[in-house]
């Protein structure tokens, strides 16, 4: 099965959490780059997800080389590099995948008063991250080719993917 719909995508943005750090989700963490067997779990993933896509990539509908595909997430895979889940990443271009790159500022400061001892301190908490560039959550529609999106991969442990393709 393969395919970008609103519903997969409002499913990866739930299990990404507020901040984007996919929280309780095992095995979301970038796959290494080093494995004993000397094969690259991380180039193997995306040779795979190429492979799987028929060399085509998602964003433009256009061939794409493996020397320059680029992970590119549905779900922003945000600070901790995370949101490697099935139908979350696939291999993309670099054009496509920097015009939708998310860039993000800390929201107005939020004032919280603190009991400290029955005392009352007012502390300042930054506020919730806004969204000030690029797409943080790709839908269908940001998509020439959501068809394309693997939602289903031979292991979803990366960390025991046994694809090495390099
Ligand atoms: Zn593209």
């Amino acid at each position: 099965m393969t395919g970008l719909t609103m519903a997969l995508s409002a499913y990866l943005r739930s299990v990404a959490g507020p901040e984007f750090t996919y929280p309780g989700v095992t095995g979301a963490g970038r796959p290494s780059n080093r494995h004993p067997s000397g094969g690259s779990p991380r180039r193997g993933l995306k040779a795979w997800l190429l492979a799987a896509q028929g060399g085509l990539c998602p964003c433009c509908g256009e061939g794409l080389a493996l020397a320059e595909a680029e992970f590119s997430h549905v779900a922003a895979r945000g600070p901790k590099v995370s949101g490697f889940i099935p139908g979350n990443v696939y291999a993309g271009c670099r054009a496509g995948n920097s015009r939708m790159a998310p860039e993000w500022t800390d929201g107005p400061a939020v004032e919280a008063t603190m009991y400290v001892g029955g005392e009352a301190h007012t502390v300042s908490l930054p506020g919730p991250k806004v969204l000030i560039k690029g797409v943080d959550v790709q839908t269908p529609d940001h998509l020439g080719r959501p068809d394309l999106v693997p939602t289903e991969w031979p292991c979803q442990t990366t960390g025991g993917f046994r694809v090495y393709a390099d």
